[in-house]
Parts: C-alpha cells; structure tokens; sequence
C-alpha cells in the first residue's frame, strides 16, 4: 500500500520498528502485522478516539502464551516428544476460537501471525468470538490411527487445563481434520467429565454442524462470487486454479464446479496436477477419497486421469486461469507468481489459506486493480460456521444443512458489504479489500477494548 503523507508513513515505521524490536525471530508475526498496521494505523490518525490508547500495540501482545511438552509412544515402542502450543491473542469481544495445525513447521512465529489474523477475522464475522491459534511441531503423515490418536490425546491431556466453552474453543486447521477433532474431543471429554462444545469440527452425530467441513472452501467462492458481482461477473464459464488438496481446497473446487466454473489445477507440498479437460465432480471424488481415506499424494491423480499433468516442486499460479484460489498455506503465492497471473490475464484472487500471498504479490494485484480478497475475510467461513456450531450447541439443537448453508452465505456477505464500507475509495470505485477486512475487523475490537479499560 502506498502511504499517504510522511507523518503517517513515520509511524507507522516507528510502530513497525517497536514490534520487530520485540518479536524479531518471527517473520511471519511481522510480515502479518505490517499488512494490518499499514491500514489500520492511517485509520487510528484520522479517529480521535483511538489516539494516545496505544490499541494496536495492545493488539500485538498475545494476552497469553502457552507451549508445554507432549509425549507419546509411536507404534515401535519410542517415546516421541513434541511442542504443543496454544496462543489466547484476543478475548475482547468472545472467548478465544481459532484452529490447531499439526505440522512439522509450526512455531512461535507461525502461529502467533494465525493468531493475529484470526482476531480480525473473527470480528468480521460478527459473531462473539476473540482470536486465538494453537497446535504442534508433531508431523501427521506416515503416522498410523493408533499414533495419531495417542498423540492427539497427549496433546489434549495438557491443552484441556487451558480451555473450554465459554474460554477457547480450538477447531482443525492444517493436519488437524474431523479425525483428529475426534481424538482431542474424547480426551477432554474423559478428564472434565463433560459432554460440552468445547471444540468445533466435531461429527455431525456427536455435537458437529452440517457444511462446517465444506465451509471455508464454499465461504472462498462465495466471495470470490460477491467480487465478481461488483463487475456484473460471475463465476459461470471462469478457468480457475487451485492450490492444496486439503479441506479448504477441495470444498472450494467442489462449489467452484457447482457454480459452472472449471478447476484446473489442486496440489500439495510436492507438486501440482493440471487438468485442461477440468476436475469433474467425479474426479474430484476420486481426490477426496485419495487424501481424506487413503492419506495419498496428488500425484497419484495423473495415474488414473493420464490426459492431466503433474509438476514436481512447482506451484499452479503458472497455468493461465481467470480466477486463482491459493488455499494451501502461507506464503506460496510470490511476486513473480503474482505477475505471472496477472500476465496472464487474471482477473480474481481470493485467498482460502492464511496469508497465502506475500506482502509484494498483494501490492502488486492491488496496482494492478484486480478483484484481490486476503484470507481474513474470503476464509472467515470457517470460523463462522464454527460460531454457528457453538450456537447450536448452546441450544442443544441441529439447524439443517440448507439453514447453515443460508447462513454462511449471508455471513460472506456480510464481510463483503464491510470491506466494501471501510475499503471503497469513493473517487474511483477501487475497492481495497485489504484495507476494508483490517479497518472494519479492527474497529469492533478497539471498541470493546476501550469500552472494558485498560485490563
Ligand atoms: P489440510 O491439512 O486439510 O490441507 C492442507 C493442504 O495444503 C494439503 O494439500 C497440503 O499438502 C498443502 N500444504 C501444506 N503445507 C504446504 C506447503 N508448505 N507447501 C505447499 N502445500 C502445502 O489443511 P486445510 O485445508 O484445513 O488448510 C489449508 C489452509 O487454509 C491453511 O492456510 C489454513 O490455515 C487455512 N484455513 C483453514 C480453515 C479450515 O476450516 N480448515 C479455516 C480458515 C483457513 P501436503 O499434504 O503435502 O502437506
């Protein structure tokens, strides 16, 4: 983003310079920060009642930290050791909610940068819940059920002191999917001795809302659709590509297909496949049962479908497409990936994973004036669902899938009219999604931390 006037680029440097100061082993956490204080902080100098209370370096602080040790006995008989984690970022507004990733790369940096967006996001959603983001160093793949179960009720036989309904309520996110959720659930169950809606994600037969797992994939499309429609497009007809293969990405394929569009990429850590004749409902069933069941690479999909291609170590943002979905993990969409995409002809990009884009690929979608959607608003479906998984269960009650559905796109569309608020530079007609999703999402936690004081 290009910063008005030199008083405000100075502080926004100086407040950036104090955060790097204090968390400088953390690129991630800064790399997020820097994207919201560039927005946010013009926003405090033009609002009188947000000067002098120091709220975005509040905001920067977690309220708390924990990482502990988890032990466990893999299927040879050896102790293992991991780090679990859970960050409490933001309780101003609800209890902590966001995810639990199991990857070999979480850390500090990792999750304190998911738990800073998540606190934007939550607020977006305009559901009561604070921001918070936890998980484990542990590494999910090549592990048995029997492993993955006694590491998850390891993890959870400390996380569960930390938690609870109405104090944080984890969901999945990387590594961590209904499986899992299944595994943490009994074990916290088993030590309070409570059946409560302690995490979201669950199985729809034990406490879990129909469409949570299709959530964040639809709420993605049906964003990128809510873009589309500033322009009297659509997503009917628009070649799209997408990265992962993971829940995000396979939902957002799925509703990409229902709406008319053609998928034309998904890939993991190891590569991409590309389809130029397009993942068909029926193909796509084929990769869910390949990653969900049998916990198989995607590189498998050229053997059964041999017209489509795989690339070892490359990324799908070289395929020309209309729309690109990064829904794999932070940072995999470049600078020269942006360009590439915008060469071209790419007219649309909203973001299913975190902070999928760099702070350069963003900058350069933005002068180019595309449609452009950061993760904490075009993902926040998830989330959202999850609040609404909490709802019913407050009210021990099932709403049906079409009533969830409902919700969720009402929701996305809620975010969208919000970003269209506090991001649409009237002259022009340009909406900065980046700038609206951080101002509004700021705004309604400022509030609530003025409103309850310095505490
Ligand atoms: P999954 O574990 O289901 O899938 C993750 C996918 O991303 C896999 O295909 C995985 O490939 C790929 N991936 C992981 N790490 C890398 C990497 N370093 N490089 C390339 N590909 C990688 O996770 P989700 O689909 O749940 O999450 C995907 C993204 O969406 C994350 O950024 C997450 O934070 C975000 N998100 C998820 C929500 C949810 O409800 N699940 C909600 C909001 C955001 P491989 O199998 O090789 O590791």
């Amino acid at each position: 983003m290009i910063l008005e006037s030199k008083e405000i680029k100075k502080k926004v440097e100086g407040f950036l310079d104090l955060v790097k100061e204090r968390n400088s082993l953390e690129p991630e956490f800064l790399q997020a920060v820097e994207e919201v204080a560039e927005t946010v902080i013009p926003y405090i100098v033009q609002n009188d009642i947000y000067h002098g209370k120091n709220i975005l370096l509040r905001m920067v602080e977690p309220e708390r930290a924990i990482t502990f040790r988890v032990n466990w006995v893999d299927d040879s008989g050896e102790i293992q050791v991991n780090r679990g984690y859970r960050i409490q970022m933001n309780s101003a507004i609800g209890p902590y909610k966001g995810g639990l990733r199991f990857h070999p790369s979480v850390n500090m940096s990792i999750l304190k940068f998911l738990a800073f967006e998540q606190v934007f996001k939550n607020s977006l959603t305009t559901l009561p819940m604070g921001g918070g983001k936890g998980g484990s160093d542990f590494d999910p793949k090549g592990k048995s059920d029997n492993e993955i179960m006694r590491f998850c009720h390891a993890f959870m036989s400390e996380l569960f002191r930390h938690i609870g309904p109405n104090t944080d309520v984890p969901a999945g996110d990387i590594g961590v999917g209904g499986r899992e959720i299944g595994f943490l659930f009994g074990m916290y169950k088993k030590l309070k001795n409570e059946f409560t809606g302690v995490l979201t994600g669950k199985g729809v037969t034990w406490g879990g809302s129909l469409i949570r797992p299709e959530a964040t994939g639809y709420g993605t499309v049906y964003f990128a659709q809510k873009m589309l429609q500033t322009k009297g497009d659509e997503i009917n007809g628009k070649t799209v590509t997408i990265s992962g293969a993971g829940n995000v990405a396979q939902y957002a394929a799925e509703k990409i297909i229902q709406l008319g569009g053609k998928v034309i990429t998904l890939s993991d850590s190891s590569g991409y496949i590309f389809d130029s004749d397009g993942i068909c409902s029926d193909k796509l069933a084929f990769v869910m049962d390949l990653k969900n069941n049998k916990r198989g690479r995607i590189s498998s999909y050229v053997k059964t479908y041999p017209n489509a291609q795989y690339f070892a170590n490359k990324t799908p943002w070289e395929q020309p497409c209309d729309i690109a979905l990064p829904c794999a993990t932070q940072n995999e969409l470049q600078l020269s990936d942006a360009n590439r995409l915008l060469d071209n002809g790419c007219i649309c990009v909203s973001e299913g994973a975190n902070m999928p884009s760099t702070n350069e690929a963003i900058f350069a979608f933005q002068k180019a004036k595309i449609l452009f959607a950061p993760g904490k608003a075009s993902n926040a479906g998830g989330v959202a669902t999850s609040g609404l998984e909490m709802t019913q269960n407050s009210l021990r009650y099932n709403w049906t899938r079409d009533e969830v559905d409902e919700k969720l796109k009402e929701i996305m569309g809620n975010i969208h009219d919000k970003c269209i608020a506090f991001g649409k530079d009237e002259k022009s007609g340009y909406i900065d999604y980046v700038k609206g999703a951080n101002i509004a999402g700021f705004v309604k936690v400022a509030d609530a931390m003025l409103a309850q004081g310095i505490v």
